[in-house]
């Protein structure tokens, strides 16, 4: 069975830089976390910032800067908590990600631009840019539908490969 890594925020945990999460509630995604397909994570946590933690964004792609409001930098922690991923994601073979939509961290698509006055740009989160880099397909709750149908493609795929394999 194909596993899948998760923004833990999306499956009720706390680890929002306000301490409260963004569950999601999916009964796709339940009967996942039931068969324990899902690896569940938060970069920012995993890279050592706290919970509760003043919010953050990217200042600048190339070089990275993560700044919080008051000019912390984060940097360190966001890169050391997408590296992090990106092994944990390899180390459970995940075919792909369900990552919180326009986070810092974990955006697929945009996040915020840096001025934390809310406006997006269309550039992934820092853990989503890696994980996107080395390839693994990422997709965020907005996008289930899109997420289910690749991963049972995937799994048809397997079943596909497994059947030639008994044959040969
Ligand atoms: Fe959720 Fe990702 Fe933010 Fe952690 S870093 S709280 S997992 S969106």
């Amino acid at each position: 069975m194909e596993k899948i890594l998760v923004s833990a925020c999306l499956l009720g945990a706390e680890v929002r830089y306000d301490g409260n999460h963004n569950l999601i509630d999916h009964p796709v995604i339940a009967r996942w976390k039931q068969e324990g397909r899902l690896v569940a994570l938060c970069p920012e946590v995993l890279g050592g910032l706290p919970t509760p933690r003043p919010p953050a964004e990217v200042q600048s792609r190339f070089p990275l800067l993560v700044t919080s409001r008051d000019g912390e930098d984060f940097t360190p922690e966001f890169l050391s908590g997408a590296e992090q991923a990106s092994d944990i994601a390899r180390k459970h073979g995940c075919c792909c990600a369900l990552l919180k939509a326009r986070s810092p961290s974990c955006g697929n698509r945009s996040s915020y631009d840096g001025s934390f006055t809310g406006r997006l740009i269309s550039s992934p989160g820092v853990t989503a840019h890696e994980l996107i880099r080395e390839g693994t397909p990422v997709f965020n709750e907005e996008e289930i539908d899109d997420l289910i149908n690749f991963v049972e493609s995937q799994e048809r795929q397997l079943e596909a490969e497994h059947r030639a394999l008994d044959y040969a």
